[in-house]
């Protein structure tokens, strides 16, 4: 039996994860983490019996403690919580499908106690990188990614002599608002921002994807996990999101991988890595495919876009002002308190404020963090209410 824990477990990416472990039959789950949502945390330590759980709040910590007091469980809560479900004693691949850089901790944890990690959790990746890498590389433990679109570039690097990597094609749907230009997005609102034409994600990463600031966190995600600058990595549109991402080899070799579009895939990849199972689900079919097409990203419009270049290329403390920035961001046009258009002005504002401090450590991250969270929640004219 394989063993793993999960942050994140009742999100998108966590409830895939455990379909895949429902469909497979031979995993265990050690110890699962969620924010708020105790009622599916309950089905899921029923029906998979988990042993440790770990819920945010104390409050609903102890709510949830009351619930299943007939099972032989252990709930425990905060970042504490959080830290003792990475670190498992059992288990040995720790799955990162929390959103935010709180997922930073816990992965170092888990990285130091021996267990490989199946990241989902990018703005980990985005702003700790530079910790994060050199860490597995100690502890001799795997960085595996979740990603479908860096999942596709490991797949396709399996083939090849990594030494010979020349550039990777990370591709990109462009999200519902591909080819409308900047004037147009005035008037977004969240229903329509939320409306994915290929992927169900959750609400963060589905505003991210519409604003590309998703592409850009990949950029940066893929800077780390395959160790090229960003400048080697080319964001590719292919609206049909069927080549999940590709890399071209120095002979000028492309080589990809497709499929459709199934988070189950890179998530039971990294679970079973070198293996491949069978995976129920659709499959393509290219009697009825007629074509696959390509587009230049709009860098104008979407300009956060640029900007996570320009984040990963200067590096340091400068992608946390970015991610910060948007997760704030997004969080405040979810709540509509700004506007769609904000979101990138905002990145752009704190971006440009920001002193880079080369190297951060994680309390440097989180610092800048809250720098960041502080500097939008004291602007004024975000305050507004606009619907
Ligand atoms: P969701 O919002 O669907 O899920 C987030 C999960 O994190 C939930 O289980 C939530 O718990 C939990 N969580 C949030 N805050 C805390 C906290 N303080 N303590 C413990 N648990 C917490 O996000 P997604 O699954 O969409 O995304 C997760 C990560 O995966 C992100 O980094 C995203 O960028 C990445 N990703 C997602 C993809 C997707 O297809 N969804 C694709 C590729 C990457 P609760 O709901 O109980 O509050």
């Amino acid at each position: 039996m394989k063993k793993i824990a999960i942050l994140g477990s009742t999100g998108s990416i966590g409830t895939q994860t455990l379909e895949v472990v429902r469909e497979n039959g031979d995993i265990e789950v050690t110890a699962a983490a969620a924010g708020n949502n105790i009622a599916l945390l309950e089905e899921q330590i029923r029906e998979f019996h988990i042993p440790l759980a770990a819920v945010w709040s104390e409050e609903k910590a102890a709510e949830l403690k009351s619930r299943v007091k007939d099972l032989d469980v252990r709930i425990v809560s905060g970042m504490d919580g959080l830290l003792e479900v990475a670190a498992a004693k059992e288990s040995e691949i720790l799955v990162t499908a929390i959103v935010g850089m709180i997922g930073i901790r816990p992965t170092i944890e888990a990285i130091k106690a021996g267990k490989d990690i199946a990241l989902a959790n990018k703005e980990t990746l985005v702003t700790a990188g530079h910790l994060i890498m050199p860490l597995a590389k100690e502890y001799g433990v795997s960085i595996l990614p979740v990603d479908s679109e860096h999942s596709a570039i490991f797949q396709s690097l399996q083939g090849g002599q990594r030494e010979a990597l020349h550039k990777i094609l990370l591709t990109a749907s462009g999200g519902p608002f591909r080819g409308k230009k900047r004037e147009e997005l005035t008037k977004i609102q969240v229903e329509d921002a939320l409306k994915h034409p290929n992927w169900e994600m959750g609400r963060k990463i589905t505003i991210d994807s519409s604003t590309m600031i998703n592409k850009g966190l990949e950029v940066i995600e893929a800077k780390w996990l395959f160790d090229v600058s960003v400048d080697q990595v080319q964001v590719v549109v292919q609206p049909q999101s069927i080549i999940h991402s590709m890399v071209e080899y120095e002979d000028g070799a492309v080589i990809a991988q497709l499929g459709t579009p199934d988070m189950k895939l890179p998530i039971q990849y990294a679970l079973y890595y070198p293996e491949r199972r069978y995976l129920p689900g659709d499959r393509l079919d290219f009697e009825t495919l007629t074509q696959i097409t390509f587009e230049k990203p709009d860098m104008d419009t979407f300009y956060g876009l640029k900007l996570a270049y320009e984040a990963g290329r200067t590096g340091g403390s400068l992608p946390t002002v970015l991610n910060a920035a948007n997760e704030k961001a997004v969080a405040l046009f979810l709540a509509r308190k700004i506007g769609y258009l904000q979101i990138p002005e905002l990145i752009e504002e704190c971006m440009r404020r920001h002193r880079v401090i080369e190297k951060p450590t994680v309390e440097q991250i989180l610092e800048t963090e809250a720098e960041v969270y502080a500097y939008i929640d004291g602007k004024k004219q975000i305050r507004g209410d606009h619907n």
